[in-house]
């Protein structure tokens, strides 16, 4: 079989950049309008790489920033002939990155990228502490974590990125895409979700240090019923008191109900 090359537009993809570049029209025409920027949104790209995203994207606003931090992709679109003066070229690591200085008083921030899949999600848990700055979120990602984004308790795919996720935002996924589409080509399957900060949570939760902590102690051991997951947090005395049954397992218990676990800590805990 012939060997894929990994040179695209001149440019050799960097795998410890998570480089995967979209060339396929179709898909880049139904990510854009699914996306559907207006003239004066105010707009963040994170890794626009060689500008498939962002060319389209530069067409339809006046101006917008991109964090990129492979230093030759940034100075390219520095000096990109067509696009370069709406751009705001930011050359730094978007998991470092304060995104909230980009929040321009009444106008929240529209982020999207096709991301790194290797920091996908520290990225995204990165961006859920800015999420009363973010009016919502674009992202490419493998189908499966999309998949994850999305499900709900009683799935396989349940687990402790679909629970913060789902508290911080609504996860709905908008464009599936093949592999055929990017160059290099990925070996598996990727979709493009659209997240969407909730302007009041869902679920009042006290501290959400200690949602973090009830969610991550229940699916480090999924497999164990809650009882024994959360022994060093909350007695079974405690859980039965919310009305919740011990031997559930992590992949049972709803949103509301690690809501309620993480208050009963909470307040133990004061
Ligand atoms: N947007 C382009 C496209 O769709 O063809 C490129 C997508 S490629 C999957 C990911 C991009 O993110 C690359 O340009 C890569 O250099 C950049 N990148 C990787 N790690 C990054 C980080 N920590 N912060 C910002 N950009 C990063």
């Amino acid at each position: 079989m012939q060997q894929m090359s990994n040179k695209h537009l001149g440019h050799t993809a960097r795998k410890r950049f998570g480089q995967n570049f979209l060339h396929d029209e179709y898909i880049i025409d139904k990510i854009v309008s699914a996306i559907g920027p207006k003239h004066d949104d105010n707009i963040v790209e994170i890794g626009p790489g060689l500008g498939a995203l962002t060319e389209p994207v530069a067409e339809l606003v006046d101006f917008f920033t991109v964090i990129e931090l492979d230093r030759d992709l940034a100075a390219r679109l520095r000096s990109h002939p067509f696009i370069r003066d709406k751009l705001t070229v930011v050359e730094q690591d978007a998991l470092k990155f304060d995104f909230s200085q980009l929040r321009q008083s009444q106008k929240k921030i529209r982020v999207f990228g096709n991301l790194p899949y290797n920091i996908s999600t520290p990225l995204m848990f990165h961006l859920f502490k800015y999420c009363e700055h973010i009016q919502d979120m674009h992202f490419m990602l493998q189908h499966e974590v999309v998949q994850r984004l999305c499900a709900k308790s009683g799935s396989k795919l349940y687990g402790r990125l679909s629970v913060m996720a789902q508290y911080y935002c609504s996860a709905v996924p908008v464009v599936m895409v093949p592999p055929s589409a990017f160059k290099p080509a990925p070996k598996v399957d990727s979709a493009v979700v659209r997240l969407s900060p909730r302007s009041l949570p869902q679920y009042a939760v006290s501290s959400v240090a200690s949602l973090q902590a009830i969610v991550t102690a229940a699916f480090n051991q999924r497999r164990k019923t809650i009882r024994n997951s959360l022994k060093n947090l909350l007695s079974e005395a405690q859980i039965v008191a919310l009305d919740i049954d011990p031997e559930s397992r992590a992949e049972q218990i709803t949103i509301a109900q690690f809501a309620k676990l993480a208050n009963a800590f909470h307040n133990a805990s004061q």
